[in-house]
This record gives structure tokens, sequence and C-alpha cells, in this order.
């Protein structure tokens, strides 16, 4: 008897008789682990916020057991670039709805060079708020350079900026920033240069962290796509660090078909040693605004106020409207910049060429009032589906939404990626869409512990209905949820079951 009770303690306290209860089991669901392999129909068993197996259940059972059969089963995807930190520190909206409801289960933000400046502060709102999908942050190098050199944003920085700018990146590193982000082709990231962001890409590089950005140029503005994969290139080999291309494309009519080139210079810097991955949304439109996409950077230039003065001065007219007619040109013409988010709602849903119609002026005269008037959000239409399918297929592209308000892309990209470029047009197989969105996306953001289905890996698992599982936002109504995803699991609780959406945040601040 008393030998009996003995060995029962024993089992009890190695585990294996608790092994034999789980506290969920999806059940018969075709399990794609994110690795690439072919998929298989298994089950998938969680205890807390681990995976504990990946296989037939056998005589395990489970507090509770979802029937997943003819659903799909995979990794919860991680989406490498978007615009949440706002959206994270809001308590209305930290639950990240629009991510969950595509089966995201982490998303990096501080893309673009532009992040919160304390990121430990950042991370500690996120924790003792609650968010409800994980979150990575990197360091904004637009957001530290003004910082450091205020009203002078446009100048080459001193040494004493240097310096300044060099401790802001080593406190962020040190609180657990996975990396720094530039937006070159912004201003005031557009005024750096390459020099500079190698120096300060080292201190990044010494805490084991990557470099993302948005390149100087992916069109003909400045130095062109190619010499902005080179420079990217150029940063990632002298400053030691693994390099990330954000939603990578070939903007506009002058670089339509470089994507060719680009696939080669990045192909030939791997073999060279230097890690280059990029990121994609699977979209034909890029989200930016009337100033960034026709406005030159120089009538950026100057400070506070400069903008309007350099927009109005007469001096300058004949060479601003030159500028920005080329610049119009180069995305396609008036008709191809759709306005989707302004303070004049009178221009919303209509493209710059029907505005100016409207008002009896140019173009290039309505996008100048526009940019006085505050600025408007807008899709620019300018890439060319054979440049989108070609990167798409390559092994380093990951998927990302770049998320922004007014762009469907938000509410749509991973739905979108599986309905229309596996299902509709077989560009990529099921189980190469799910790698492209978790472990590859894992590896380079460096993500301990996820982006497989795999016993010990932590409990971030999507279960979507393969035959309703799409987007529905649209350029017209781009908060659109999108549908099919049945359960999502993040760190093991629910977020979506049976569809709806659970009123919990189990998303974690994940620091490097
Ligand atoms: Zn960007």
């Amino acid at each position: 008897m008393r030998l009996r009770w003995l060995v029962a303690v024993m089992l009890l306290s190695c585990g294996i008789v608790n092994a034999q209860q789980v506290d969920l089991i999806l059940q018969g669901g075709l399990v794609v682990d994110g690795s690439g392999e072919a998929g298989r129909v298994t089950d998938v068993g969680i205890t807390g916020d681990r995976i504990v197996f990946v296989g037939p259940k056998g005589a395990r059972t489970a507090k509770r057991e979802i029937d997943a059969t003819g659903m799909v089963v995979a990794p919860g995807f991680i989406d490498p670039h978007t615009h949440t930190a706002g959206d994270l520190s809001a308590p209305a909206r930290s639950r990240n709805d629009a991510y969950l409801m595509q089966g995201v289960t982490t998303v990096a933000t501080g893309n673009d060079g532009a992040s919160p400046l304390d990121i430990g502060a950042t991370y500690a709102k996120w924790t003792q708020q609650g968010i409800g999908t994980n979150a990575v942050l990197f360091i904004g190098q637009g957001s530290v350079r003004h910082e450091a050199m205020g009203g002078d944003f446009d100048a080459k920085p001193t040494d004493v900026q240097m310096a300044r700018m060099k401790q802001l990146v080593e406190k962020a590193m040190q609180d657990g920033a996975i990396g720094i982000s530039t937006g070159l082709y912004y201003s005031p990231g557009s005024f750096s240069t390459t020099e500079e962001v190698i120096e300060l890409t080292k201190v990044a590089a010494a805490y084991g962290g990557i470099y993302d950005t948005h390149m100087r140029d992916e069109s003909s503005y400045n130095i062109g796509l190619l010499g902005a994969v080179k420079e990217t290139i150029q940063i990632g080999r002298e400053a030691h660090i693994p390099v990330m291309i954000s939603h990578i494309k070939a903007l506009g009519a002058d670089v339509w078909g470089q994507s060719a080139d680009v696939i080669a210079l990045i192909d030939a810097a791997q073999k060279d040693g230097v890690k280059v991955t990029a990121s994609q949304y699977p979209y034909d439109a890029s989200g930016t605004s009337v100033v960034a996409a026709l406005v030159p950077r120089w009538a950026e230039a100057g400070g506070r106020g400069a903008l309007q003065r350099n927009l109005t001065d007469p001096a300058l007219h004949a060479k601003l409207v030159s500028e920005m007619e080329d610049n119009m040109r180069r995305r396609g013409g008036p008709e191809s910049l759709l306005m989707t988010a302004s303070r004049d709602k009178s221009i919303l849903g209509k493209n710059l060429a029907e505005v100016a119609k409207e008002r009896h002026e140019s173009p290039i005269d309505a996008a100048i009032q526009i940019s006085l008037n505050g600025d408007s959000d807008v899709a620019s239409f300018n890439m060319k589906e054979s440049d989108i399918v070609a990167f798409m297929k390559q092994p380093w592209v990951m998927t990302c939404s770049d998320g922004s308000d007014g762009h469907p892309r938000k509410y749509g990209t991973f739905p979108r990626k599986y309905h229309e470029y596996v299902t509709e047009k077989h560009v990529l197989t099921l189980e190469q869409m799910v790698r492209s969105s978790t472990s590859l996306t894992a590896e380079t953001l460096q993500l301990k512990d996820r982006g497989l289905l795999k016993a010990g890996y932590f409990a971030d698992v999507v279960v979507f209905d393969p035959k309703t599982f799409r987007d529905l936002s649209t350029y017209e109504q781009p908060k659109n949820l999108a549908t099919g995803v049945k359960y999502l699991a993040v760190n093991g609780t629910l977020a979506i079951d049976g569809g709806q959406l659970m009123d919990v945040k189990a998303g974690r601040a994940l620091k490097r």
C-alpha cells in the first residue's frame, strides 16, 4: 500500500502522470509548423503558455479539446513592420484587433526611423496596461536625430550631437530594443550620411541588434533603388549587423523591372556573408502622404515653419513646381494618388486629378494647397505585379503590413497574401506563405522560442478556415476586419474563440 503511494507521488512529481492531461488540444487540423515542411493532419497540445506536443494526442486528455478538422493550424503570424506603437499605448486600442483578426500574435513597431525615445518606459507601460498581441520595439534613428539636433535636424551633427545620439541608442538597446530602424527617405533621416548611419548602427550591433530600413530611395528620387540597396548592404557590412529592408518594392515606372537586379545584389551580398532579409506587403499601392510623395526634401529643411514658407515663397515657386511635377510623374500621375485620411474630409476617396478638377487648378497647385492645409495620407498606386511576385518568391522575404490609417493593409495583409497569392494566383504554397509569416520573421527579429509549432515553444497559434480566410478591407473601407480565423492563442490564452474576439490582452512586451 505504502509502496504504491510512493510510486504515485514519484510519478506525479516527475510530471509523468500530469503529462497525460494538458490544458488545450487542437485536434485533427492540417498542421503547418512554420518551418516550410509539408503540412500534416495531426494534433497540437498546449499547457500554460507553451506548446507541449505536436503529433497524435494518443492517450492524452485536455481540459478543452477543439476539433480543428478541415482547418489549418499554424504558428501565430509575426509582423516585422507596423505602426502600432500608438495603438498599443492607448488602452482603448491596445488589444490590437486589426492584427488579431488576421492571425497575428506578434508585431514589431518603431520602424521607418520613428519610435518612442524611451524604450524601457514604453515596454513597462505595455506590460502594466496589457496588450493584445506580443510586441517588440526598434529605436528609431530619425527620432534620435531629432532629439539630439532639435531645430538643426537638417545639418551635419557636431561631435557632441553624435555622442548624444549614440548614448540614446545605447540606452534603448540596454532597455531591450531589438535593433535600430531608419527612414532615410524621410526627413530628418534623409539628411544623414551613410557614414553617420554606420557609426550609429554600430552601437546597436554591439548589443546584438538588427538594422531595419526604409531605404533612402525605392524609386528614382535621389540615389535610385539599386543605389539604396547598395547603401543598405554597405551599412550591414561595415556595421557588422544583419539588415532588413522594409517593404521591399520597385516604386514607379522608372524602376519597374529592377526587382531582378535588386534580388541579384542581395543574393551576392548574402554569399559574401552579409545577412540581408526584406519584408513586403501584398498590395500594389504604398501608403504615404502628399508631402512625403511629392514635395522635395529641401522644402522641409530649415526648421519649424520652413515648409509653409518654402511652399509659398514666390522665388522658389518655379523650382518647387518643376520638382513636384517630376515626382508626380514618377509615381504614375495625379490619378494614381488617392486621398485616404485628411483633416479636409471633402477630398477623401478622390484622387489628386479629381481634387484638382473640382478646384479648377492644376494637380500641383492642389497638392501644394493640401500640403499647406495639414497634408493628407495617400494610397500611391506605383507597383507592378511582376515585381511584387518576384520579391515574394524569395526565401528571405517576410510578410509585413506596414499598417497605417487609410490603407487596407493594416487590416488585411496576412489573409490577403494567403487568399490572393496562395489560393488564387498560386505564387506561393501554403507552407511557404506560413514560413514567410512566422519562423523566418522570428529568426530575423531574434525572437526566442517563437515562430514554429514545436514542443517547448510559446503557444502562439492560429487556427483558420482555408475556405474563408480572407481580407475584407478595401481602399474605400480600410478598417473592415479580416475573416476566417477561428481560434487564436497568444501565449496559450485564446484571444479569438469560435471566430469571436475575447476580452483578453494576453500579449507581452518582448525585450531582446
Ligand atoms: Zn516605411
